[in-house]
């Protein structure tokens, strides 16, 4: 296909930091998006985990066009009327007691980061280090890049911070070797979504929660990708009744609108970020603060929750299927509307095949095929993606 003018627009001008499917999004609706030619596609992307509602919800985007005729940005020499309310919405799904708003998962990932040393420095334990999970993806700035495990992304940028180890994940033994009497804060992802769909166990998560309350270690969960109702809880933690010091959260929590938080408990926040620690232009402004309000209040309201527990099995049972039909489908993974199938080969072919086929997939590191669609797909999108992949499979075996 040639290319049209976005796309040379695109590449001749912007620094080339994206191997881009060669496809023009314009528009959606539901769980479809359209390319400028009029092509209709199958969303299991979700713009990588972000749009849980799909595409024109009227109610959300009422809502944010309301912001916008009021007032977009005051910064936070000022209140402004979303944001407390949005912060409170947050609490209450997380289970936290403090919120501040960032304008990515990246950086509220520093700020948790900032958290944990600072609560260390205030209470004068001289604990600085780090523990983080092999196979994580914790963004790419200086600080989430130093505990964001993977080679190829961290070479050309050493040295990172000092004082990040890293463990095996889903083995306790290989973490509890870590800590030293200066570790300061564990930080994970519940379930890993970059680094392959990878869920913890049980056993692992109580066994961190346990160590970290023992050792006086900060419990950080990165929940940006997995959160926000994606496993069939609002955070993943909570499918292991396990309550981090500190979550952070992003992605889906403002359906689009570009927004992140971490969240603490009161003990952290009391002992951590005072005025002038931390801070950030457009964190918590309006428009971002109304998305995320109307989200969850849309999220509890239709018990999305619910929703994805329901549609997740079924998408579970369709892979199970085709893992026994097919020998390069090795195994499923994941839960909810997280889900993935690893082959025994690199799925780049499968999901450009897939997106000829009018189905928009990604992968997730080079062997698994990650389904992230948004969180209103029903039974019968699961049926047509069953159907694409299929052809695909047949097609490429
Ligand atoms: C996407 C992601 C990040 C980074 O978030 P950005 O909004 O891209 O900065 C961090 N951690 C996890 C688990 C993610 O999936």
């Amino acid at each position: 296909m040639a290319p049209n003018k976005y796309m040379q627009e695109t590449d001749n001008n912007l620094v080339h930091t994206y191997n881009r499917f060669p496809v023009t999004l314009e528009r959606g609706e539901g769980v479809y998006i359209y390319d400028t030619d009029g092509k209709k596609y199958l969303d299991f992307a979700a713009g990588i985990a972000v749009s849980g509602l799909g595409y024109g919800n009227q109610e959300l985007n009422l809502a944010l066009k309301e912001q916008i005729d009021k007032l977009m940005h005051s910064s936070n020499l000022y209140y402004n009327t979303t944001c407390g309310e949005a912060a409170n919405a947050l609490k209450k799904i997380s289970g936290m007691d403090r919120v501040f708003f960032t304008n990515s998962g990246t950086e509220a990932i520093e700020g948790a980061l900032k958290s944990a040393r600072k609560y260390a420095w205030t209470k004068k334990t001289g604990r600085y280090e780090y523990i983080a999970m092999k196979d994580s993806f914790h963004g790419r700035s200086m600080g989430a890049l130093s505990v964001t495990e993977h080679e190829a992304y961290r070479a050309p940028f050493e040295p990172l911070i000092p004082g990040v180890s890293f463990a095996e994940f889903n083995n306790l033994d290989s973490v509890k070797k870590l800590v030293t009497d200066k570790t300061c804060a564990i930080i994970l992802e519940p379930l890993q979504g970059e680094g392959g769909i990878n869920m913890a166990t049980q056993e692992f998560m109580e066994g961190i929660r346990e160590l970290c309350s023992e050792e006086g270690i900060l419990m950080i969960c990165d929940e940006i990708q997995c959160g926000m109702a994606r496993t069939g809880e609002m955070f993943a933690c909570q499918l292991y009744d396990v309550k981090p010091d500190i979550m952070v959260m992003a992605k889906a929590i403002g359906s689009g609108v570009p927004v992140g938080a971490f969240a603490m408990t009161q003990e952290v926040a009391e002992y951590s970020l005072v005025p002038g620690d931390h801070g950030t232009t457009y964190g918590g402004n309006p428009l971002a603060c109304a998305a995320v309000a109307k989200t969850i209040e849309i999220f509890e309201r239709e018990d999305m929750k619910a929703h994805v527990k329901e549609v997740g099995s079924y998408l579970a049972e369709k892979l199970d299927e085709l893992v026994k039909e097919y020998d390069a489908v090795l195994e499923r993974r994941g839960i909810g509307l997280i889900q993935g199938i690893r082959l025994n080969q690199p799925v780049g072919e499968l999901t450009k095949k897939a997106l000829k086929e009018g189905a928009l997939i990604i992968s997730a590191r080079s062997d698994v095929v990650r389904l992230v669609p948004p969180l209103v797909i029903e039974k019968e999108h699961v049926d047509a993606l069953i159907d694409v992949l299929s052809k695909v499979l047949r097609e490429m075996l």
